[in-house]
């Protein structure tokens, strides 16, 4: 069998023969039909993320079949079909204690601080395991951590939505925002979809968006006229390209929930206007099982995967060039 390999900072994944080994005591062999590529994975490749430790198999989107088990799991059996958090939580810190252990600070990634996702066998920590109901589909497995999860946690959790609110959400068109212009609708709010492609415009009134603002325009004011008086939450999942319109589109009380930073630079903070709307700037890191748990019940009838293209292991550099060339609308999956 083959895997994916990182083995040096801004080089290529490299296919290797790969034999998993056998599970450790706490953990389980996953059997995987799909696994995500993140823009993370990206962003790890060319070093911004300083806990990986090479070489590795890069991916933390991970799911499937339970077909192995170290004599410590008490959980899980195999046959159960399992979606993995993005990380392995310590299960001692203040935050893991206390049902938040997206924040814990010995979480370690897959695909960073131990081997994730580009291999059709994944050994994963049953810490990080949730059962899958048998109504999610397949496609839902993998992704529901990273996308569906975070965005129940980012939007729900931390963006404390209600009922009626007008969501703004920056990069609608990605991965991500296509999946967070469905978590509003259904947590009953009013998406607002922002995108640079025009050609992704209809698919996301077909998702739910009720309105399309563009990056061309300063869709602060178009965000205004739409609402009233601006946004209850803005998602900002680009970073530095729309922060600044995004914060003047919030109403007075409007909240600002960041979950991507596509080009890592700092950004202008406008602190009057901030004072003045008493506004919020929220960071929303990843998901915890709780969340997860949800988003697999939301992914029975109310959320699909909206899946761009499916590759081949072996073409995951293409899909890292199509992914930055924007060509992708949806998640991108390896196939195995
Ligand atoms: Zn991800
Ligand atoms: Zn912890």
């Amino acid at each position: 069998m083959q895997a994916g390999f990182l083995n040096k900072l801004n080089s290529e994944i490299i296919l290797e023969d790969y034999e998993p080994p056998e599970p450790g005591d706490n953990e389980v062999t996953i059997e995987q039909k799909y696994t995500g590529v993140c823009f993370r994975d990206i962003l790890t490749q060319q070093g911004f993320f300083p806990r990986v430790s090479l070489p590795v198999i890069p991916g933390h989107e991970i799911g499937g079949t339970i077909i192995k088990k170290g004599k410590n799991v008490k959980d899980f059996n195999i046959g159960d079909r399992v979606s993995s958090l993005i990380y392995v939580p310590c299960g001692k810190c203040e935050f893991c204690l206390s049902g938040n252990e997206n924040l814990c600070p010995n979480k370690v990634a897959y695909g960073e601080g131990r081997n994730g996702g580009y291999s059709r066998y994944v050994n994963a920590d049953e810490r990080s395991l949730v059962k899958v109901p048998p109504e999610v589909p397949e496609e839902t497995v993998p992704i529901a951590a990273c996308v569906i999860a975070m965005l129940y946690h980012a939007i729900g959790r931390v963006g404390k939505i209600k009922k009626g609110d007008y969501v703004l959400i920056t990069g609608a068109g990605g991965g991500v925002g296509v999946h967070a212009v469905q978590m509003v609708k259904a947590l009953g709010g009013h998406p607002i979809a922002e995108t640079g492609s025009k050609w992704k415009e209809e698919e996301l009134y077909k998702l739910g968006a009720e309105y399309v603002v563009s990056p061309e325009r300063e869709y602060n004011k178009d965000v205004k006229e739409i609402t009233g008086q601006g946004a209850d939450i803005v998602l900002e999942d680009v970073g530095i390209a729309t922060f600044s319109k995004s914060l003047r589109s919030l109403k007075t009380g409007g909240r600002l929930v960041v979950i991507g930073n596509l080009k890592p630079e700092p950004v202008e903070l406008p602190l009057g206007l901030i004072i003045l709307k008493g506004n919020s700037i929220k960071g929303s890191i990843s998901s915890t099982r709780d969340d997860l748990k949800k988003a697999l019940e939301l992914s029975k009838s109310q959320i699909s995967p909206v899946i761009g293209n499916k590759i081949e292991l072996q073409d995951i550099n293409d899909g890292y060039a199509n992914m930055l060339d924007r060509k992708v609308l949806g998640r991108l999956l390896i196939k195995f």
